[in-house]
């Protein structure tokens, strides 16, 4: 027989503040494969820290341990783990049965950490549980079995891998003697089938089951006695060397395993989760709706200085926005526009004049304000147009004698509501035809007064004298001419008919980079309350991680016994955290989603535009917040020392 696991002056001792517990004070053993071995000794004498020790989930403070004749003191923690997961099957004394997955999970979870499909992994367990007598259990949840159950469950965990060297703490320990009896027998079964069995026990009358008793004391052989002979029909295989799964399989084998454990997770922490993705919720619906916001406002106004063409000058009396004497200045007239329509450089113009008028319906008559304005006066605006339509086509040519109203107007002229268009409305001895209401700007609530929108062709011909001072003039530069070639020729010449500069231009071009630059000053804030509110959220994510970790240690330490690399556990804990913040986002979008259609999306009076960009965008980030910010207890968790973690209560 060959050597199989051999130690040679083993000793394991435990820093407890000042003083040193010795657990192993130097042991000698050699176990040859295919054994049935007991440990006996009494509490504390040190068999499970030597329990621990063959089954590489500690390593000795001195001394040497050879597995196959191999030394595991220079294996790295990812070799020891698949050492575990190649060659050792754990059954502990309180089964460490993860109460949340079915038996059928918590017996495949082993193969999950091999790279073995889930079919497979799913046929195997099955299997293993039926020879086990459990094949009416596979659905169970181990709280659902007796213990003597939850042993064999435990059982079968152990050789879903192959198991060649069970290791069985006091597997006994907590089961009445008739279970007890049971899991013995199991145990002598494996071994007559070749595996090498070694169960760890302060009990003598379950050591006496085995073929060899070795009694320990104080971290010491007292004794090693064989009792009967070894029989072995089939021997298993050698010892596996440290062979990893190819990462794709792995990758998908443990996500696979990892996506429905972060959502049962999830489901069993119901409050806790939906407070922790509360941050992300609010924080992802915050931002795709300012974006969708931003966005909707930025295409309204662009479509509005694209109808204004890109080469419009408009003039206004005054220095500037700011003069206040502009309402004073007279010297912006209608023969302005005529003489600028003759410019080579112009092609056309269109003044914007008002005065006041008597509006008569067949209803009643009112003062309003009479705006003559061109047709694209509307747009350029942004006023909104709630029924009809616009002047028609060639109006402004024919001096068409065609009227607009605003909504109040419109009811103040039709006191009795029936639909003012295509109704004839006099204003002083000039008939027209109303054709479209508009809605009344916003910034106008307050001002009283009645408006009512003519071509300015008829205001011009019909209404008002050519010295009729000008509100404002706008200029369309003709195709192929530089805009600003023509704004200097326009000052010089308006110039020269004024005598002096009583005028200012402002120039659409002008105002696309004004808007541009305000969206780009908008994108900047928004994208620091996107950082602010995200960062809030996944700190929040982070903190539940952190207790989710440390509430799971249990779990984390099984996962490692059962072969778990470092990289594993760090990827369960990343999925979990990059879960909660996805389900999220999506919660979160679909708020936003919810928020546009209530404002009426694009066409709103708050129109709100949210791109399949912005919705990947919020999704990805979703992702990178669950990577950072699960990173740091993800990290923790693969960090933790196996026997630490499996003994935390
Ligand atoms: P047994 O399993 O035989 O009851 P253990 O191997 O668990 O004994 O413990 C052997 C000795 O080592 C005991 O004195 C125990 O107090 C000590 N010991 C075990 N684990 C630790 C630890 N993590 N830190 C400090 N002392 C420990
Ligand atoms: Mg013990």
């Amino acid at each position: 027989m060959s050597a199989l696991l051999e130690l040679s002056g083993v000793t394991r001792s435990y820093r407890n503040g000042d003083e040193t517990v010795t657990a192993l004070a130097g042991i000698d053993l050699i176990i040859e494969a295919g054994e049935l071995v007991a440990i006996v000794g009494t509490s504390g004498s040190g068999k499970s820290t030597l329990m621990n020790i063959l089954g590489c989930l500690d390593q000795p403070s001195s001394g040497d341990y050879r597995i196959g004749g191999r030394s595991v003191s220079g294996l790295s923690a990812n070799e020891l783990a698949s050492m575990r997961r190649e060659n050792f099957g754990f059954i502990f004394q309180r089964y460490h049965l993860l109460p949340s997955m079915t038996a059928a999970d918590n017996v495949a979870m082993p193969a999950v950490y091999a790279g073995t499909d889930g079919a497979t992994r799913a046929a195997r367990a099955g299997q293993l549980l039926q020879r086990l007598g459990l094949g009416e259990r596979v659905g169970h949840r181990p709280g659902q079995l007796s213990g003597g159950q939850q042993q064999r469950v435990s059982i079968a965990r152990a050789l879903m891998n192959g198991g060649r060297i069970i290791l069985a703490d006091e597997p006994t320990g907590a089961l009445d003697s008739a279970s007890g009896e049971t899991v013995l027998e199991v145990l002598r079964e494996l071994h007559t089938e070749g595996h090498t069995v070694i169960i760890v026990t302060h009990d003598m009358q379950v050591a006496e089951k085995a073929d060899r008793i070795i009694e320990i004391r104080d971290g010491r052989v007292l004794a090693d006695r064989r009792v009967r002979e070894t029989v072995r029909e089939t021997p298993l295989p050698d010892i596996a060397t440290s062979e990893t799964p190819s990462w794709f399989s792995g990758l998908v084998a443990r996500f696979s395993d990892a996506f429905p454990m972060a959502l049962r997770s999830m489901a069993a922490q119901r409050t806790r989760t939906f407070l922790t993705m509360f941050g992300i919720v609010i924080g992802i619906a915050a931002v795709v709706a300012v974006v969708g916001m931003g966005e909707g406002s930025r295409r309204r106004v662009l479509a509005q200085i694209s109808e204004l063409g890109a080469s419009t000058l408009t003039i206004f009396p005054g220095r500037g926005w700011t003069d206040e004497k502009a309402g004073s200045i007279t010297s912006l007239v209608l023969s302005d526009a005529s003489v600028l329509s003759a410019q080579p450089y112009v092609a056309g113009v269109t003044p914007l004049v008002t005065t006041t008028a008597r509006a008569r319906s067949d209803q009643t008559s009112l003062n309003a304000t009479i705006n003559g304005v061109g047709a694209e006066y509307f747009a350029i605006n942004g006023i909104r147009f709630v029924s009809g339509h616009n002047f028609p086509q060639d109006s402004m040519e024919r001096r068409g004698q065609y009227a607009i109203l605003d909504d109040r107007t419109a009811s103040a002229l039709f006191p009795r509501g029936d639909a003012p268009i295509g109704k004839i409305v006099m204003l002083d001895r000039m008939p027209v035809t109303v054709t479209g209401i508009v809605a009344r700007p916003r910034s106008a609530a307050a001002d009283k007064s009645l408006q009512v929108y003519i071509p300015h062709t008829s205001a011009a011909g019909r209404l008002l004298a050519a010295s009729t001072s000008l509100a404002a003039l706008s200029v369309r530069v003709a195709e192929g001419r530089d805009t600003a070639v023509a704004e200097r020729a326009i000052v010089s010449l308006l110039e020269r008919r004024h005598g002096t500069k009583d005028f200012f231009v402002f120039n659409s071009d002008q105002m696309r980079r004004t808007m541009e630059s305000a969206s780009q000053t908008l994108a900047v804030l928004i994208s620091s309350v996107a950082v602010i509110s995200l960062v809030v959220g996944g700190v929040g994510v982070m903190n539940i991680m952190l207790v989710s970790v440390t509430e799971r240690t249990k779990e984390i330490g099984l996962r490692m016994a059962v072969g778990a690399r470092r990289l594993d556990i760090m990827l369960q804990f990343l999925i979990e955290a990059i879960v909660i913040c996805v389900a999220g986002s999506l919660v979160g979008v679909g708020l936003a989603l919810a928020l546009a259609a209530l404002l009426g999306g694009a066409e709103g009076e708050m129109p709100m535009v949210i791109s399949v960009h912005a919705i990947l965008g919020a999704c990805a980030s979703a992702f990178l917040i669950g990577l950072l910010f699960g990173f740091l207890p993800a990290r923790g968790a693969s960090r933790l020392d196996p026997v630490d973690a499996l003994s935390r209560e």
